[in-house]
């Protein structure tokens, strides 16, 4: 297929396998989310035969990638995360365009991060010593052996952080990858399947195929896959943890979450109700968006006060506007989704007390909504919603507080506000989640562990935790003297 230009940067509607475009019968397409009206690009939609040709091509290439050395293999790594930085600003346009997240965000934050996932992880191949003891009279070695192909599923929130975040570690240990981006947001996976190709990775070894869940189906189905490493929904990863219990396969799962941010009276309010504010960015589309205010009684009002004039100050637009707070959501299915969500509250008896509606007719917008529910077991407490909703509730001791923080099945993350530093160890330590900052949000350092309590996930990608898991670790043992 011809490749498409998207205001003057050109991006290919195909597949990357083997180091070659590829394209399939069946298009599917991609729409800017602030202009629906523009669609962006017909996309190869990937099928049973792209995945079978995309496991071929890891298989093949996989060998010789896993027999050089990781000082060889960072060369590369670091030679991608170069041409990252260097088409920084295409990137940046094109994520933007295609889901919304912010210009200005994307250009002096994200690519850049995802750009040092690449860096961070060939540097730690690099570090990673083995581990050698002497017991029994032999001599122990732990050596970390590279499993083979692996698949990275990525969903449409964070296309380009996401990929690069789950694709790395992969190819740092000695895989070769096939990534699957999702069909709501591939544009910026396609670019980067042009930097694998100038950076000079062999063919093979970093494939980038298209399509949604019958191509992802297919590809975790697939004996040749042996390792999976799944960014998405509850139920997408009960599908892909049935095929991977099938073939014998790790796999990794980071899903929802439906995370606290605990308000305590001792806290800084002001910077408190100014970050709860705050969850409305990227319309709420971010998995660990503190999405349950949880404040103490004594300071609710203040709380609301401010939460409401720095709600009120937001921008909903253009992302390409730096003026813009709130980016559109992704689809129109996704609006009727959180839509939906918001109506059945209200028919619940929930009260909604801002927002709740569409922003203007056809546009992919919902208001900033803030509701608060009959009761803890409400809907829109209980579930992930994804969108610019938060719930309010309110405690008045720490113990309720915690345990309302700690009453869902999710568990990824957690928020907490207090002055109070005995109180931040021990409410962090009690709060539920991978995940939990206090007097802060969404600082990450790359290489600390991620991932998710309960039906927020399995296992921990990030640092050391994500090359065990693309590793077959082994221990030599050779007998002494
Ligand atoms: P979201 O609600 O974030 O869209 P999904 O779980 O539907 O979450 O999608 C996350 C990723 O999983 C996407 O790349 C999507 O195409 C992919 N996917 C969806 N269904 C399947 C499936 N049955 N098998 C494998 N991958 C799937």
């Amino acid at each position: 297929r011809d490749r498409i230009d998207i205001d003057g940067i050109s991006v290919s509607p195909d597949h990357f396998i083997g180091g070659r475009r590829v394209s399939s019968p069946e298009t599917f397409e991609t729409r800017c989310p602030f202009d629906w009206d523009r669609k962006l690009a017909d996309i190869s939609r990937g099928d049973a035969e792209t995945a079978r040709l995309s496991v071929a091509a890891a298989a093949e290439a996989f060998p010789a990638w896993a027999a050089l050395t990781p000082a060889e293999r960072a060369t590369y790594l670091h030679r991608l995360a170069d041409l990252i930085e260097e088409r920084k600003d295409d990137i940046a346009q094109v994520e933007c365009l295609d889901m919304a997240m912010l210009l200005e965000s994307l250009r002096l934050r994200v690519i850049s991060r995802a750009a040092l996932n690449f860096r961070n992880y060939a540097d730690l191949a690099l570090e990673h010593q083995e581990r050698v003891w002497s017991s029994k009279g032999t001599l122990n070695r732990v050596i970390r052996m590279p499993a083979g192909p692996a698949l990275i599923i990525t969903p449409w929130n964070a296309p380009f952080m996401l990929s690069t975040w789950k694709c790395a570690p992969a190819l740092a240990a000695g895989n070769t990858v096939i990534l699957k981006p999702a069909d709501w947001s591939p544009l910026s996976a396609s670019l980067l399947g042009d930097l694998i190709d100038e950076a000079g990775i062999p063919p093979g070894v970093f494939n980038i195929v298209q399509g949604g869940a019958e191509l992802g189906n297919a590809l975790t189905s697939d004996p040749g896959v042996r390792r999976i490493s799944f960014t998405g929904s509850v139920p997408t990863a009960r599908i892909i943890g049935k095929n991977a219990a099938e073939n014998i396969v790790p796999f990794t799962a980071e899903l929802g979450g439906k995370s606290a941010l605990l308000v305590f009276e001792d806290a800084d309010i002001d910077a408190a109700a100014k970050k709860a504010a705050g969850q409305y960015d990227d319309s709420g589309q971010v998995c660990m968006a503190g999405s349950r205010l949880i404040v103490q009684d004594s300071v609710k009002e203040e709380f609301l006060e401010r939460f409401h004039a720095y709600t009120d100050a937001h921008v909903l637009g253009d992302s390409r506007d730096p003026a813009t707070t709130v980016s559109a959501m992704i689809h129109p299915v996704h609006v009727e989704r959180v839509l939906g969500f918001i109506d059945r509250a209200r028919a619940a008896g929930d009260e909604i007390v801002r927002g709740g509606k569409r922003w203007k007719e056809g546009a992919n917008w919902v208001e900033p909504t803030l509701i608060v529910p009959t009761g803890n077991d409400s809907e829109v407490v209980q579930n992930e919603v994804f969108g610019p909703v938060l719930t309010f509730q309110t405690f008045t001791d720490e113990a309720e507080g915690v345990a309302l923080a700690n009453s869902t099945e999710y568990g990824l993350s957690g928020v907490i506000y207090t002055g109070n530093a005995d109180r931040a160890e021990r409410v962090g330590r009690q709060v539920r989640g991978g995940t939990v900052w206090v007097n802060t949000f969404l600082v990450r350092d790359l290489t600390a562990p991620f991932g998710g309590i309960g039906i927020s996930g399995i296992g921990r990608e990030g640092g050391d935790y994500a090359l065990d898991f693309h590793s077959d670790l082994k221990t030599l043992q050779i007998l002494e003297g």
